[in-house]
């Protein structure tokens, strides 16, 4: 009977330190997936496309839309040297892009490919050979 009961307690002794061990387990992941999640979280917001006109409200538009995408493409108009730019949404987010007609057609071209199905990781080839060089 006794040892019924202490097999019992050591069992539920055991289960606690094993559920209260699992928040531990899961802070590891947790720790790394903010990493792999943060570029997607922290994407810059684009100016709101109502205040352009014509194709350059298209792509701040597209920029909207498709945020995630643009954020993988890169910008070769040079702004990445002259504006600190990282990627072709950042374009979107001051008016640089309103200025500049290589970063109206790179969205343009990604947001219509993106509109046919094509898949980010293609979306971004197609820009890199069409205006990486
Ligand atoms: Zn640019």
């Amino acid at each position: 009977m006794w040892r019924t009961i202490s097999i019992a307690v050591v069992a539920a002794l055991w289960l606690s330190a094993v559920l209260q061990a699992e928040p531990t387990k899961k802070t590891t992941p947790e720790k790394q997936s903010p990493l792999a999640v943060a570029p997607s979280l922290a994407l810059p917001a684009p100016l709101p496309a109502a205040q352009f006109q014509g194709r350059v409200r298209d792509a701040y538009q597209a920029a909207a839309d498709i945020p995630q995408v643009l954020a993988e493409v890169t910008c070769y108009c040079g702004c990445n040297k002259s504006q600190g730019h990282r990627h072709l949404l950042d374009c979107f987010v001051d008016t640089h892009g309103s200025t500049c007609g290589h970063c109206v057609n790179e969205a343009l071209d990604a947001h219509a490919l993106f509109m046919t199905g094509t898949p980010p990781d293609d979306i971004r080839k197609f820009i890199d050979s069409k205006y990486g060089q």
